[in-house]
């Protein structure tokens, strides 16, 4: 128990420290809701609501694609209070990598190389999204879309979710990381994320979408492919 506190604080200061506070975290009342949560000590849903994928089961906390082992996942859920829910995210199209999982998956990495080392998050983090990138611009159904429409809907729809994941959870953490160097390193990159984390929000449409990012980098669609 006394780690898993240890990591929820280790988290949330780098996030804070990384990005900006929460805006509800005022007197550290965030914090404690997920210590309580973590622990235990039940959970009072005291202006925070969790995501739905933000359950700290061990079935869940062992999802390979959200961190090597489970206390990699539980860094995860918990950058998801900083991108999906701190900061909320539009669901752009079809086929398009931008979710809120593009940037918590990249702020987990930076988090385990942190704490583990630059060889470690290489060899579980940027050389798994390779693969799974390489993989995926080979998938029959990628390069041939016009036979997913041909397939019955459950068919469809699994293949779907599962090209999706990869574009979510894989191709785009290497599109960040592309971004990441070709705006001149962590650093820079830090310093733009922390000014989108706490840009003035247009109430009408609060969600922090994909042309946004690519402006507040100065860069294109284009110099993002990995193609
Ligand atoms: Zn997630």
């Amino acid at each position: 128990q006394a780690n898993a506190v240890q990591a929820v604080r280790q988290v949330v200061e780098y996030c804070t420290e990384h990005y900006g506070p929460l805006s509800f975290a005022s007197e550290g009342g965030s914090l404690k809701l997920i210590q309580a949560r973590v622990t235990g000590g039940g959970y009072a849903a005291n202006g925070c609501s969790l995501l739905d994928e933000q359950d700290f089961t061990a079935q869940n906390l062992s999802d390979p694609e959200k961190g090597a082992v489970p206390g990699e996942v539980f860094i995860h859920e918990l950058v998801h209070q900083w991108w999906g829910l701190g900061n909320m995210f539009d669901t752009a199209g079809a086929g398009s990598p931008w979710s809120a999982e593009g940037l918590t998956v990249y702020t987990t990495y930076r988090i385990v190389k942190e704490l583990y080392g630059d060889d470690y998050a290489q060899k579980h983090y940027v050389n798994q999204w390779r693969a799974e990138v390489e993989d995926y611009y080979l998938n029959f159904y990628i390069r041939h879309p016009e036979y997913l429409q041909k397939l019955p809907e459950a068919e469809r729809l699994r293949i779907e979710n599962d090209l999706a994941y990869v574009r979510w959870y894989s191709e785009m953490p290497l599109m960040l990381l592309k971004a990441e160097e070709l705006v001149g390193g962590e650093e820079a990159m830090d310093s733009i994320l922390h000014g989108l984390f706490n840009r003035e929000l247009d109430w009408s449409y609060p969600y922090l979408t994909y042309q946004e990012f690519l402006d507040a980098c100065g860069l294109t669609e284009e110099d993002l492919s990995l193609a």
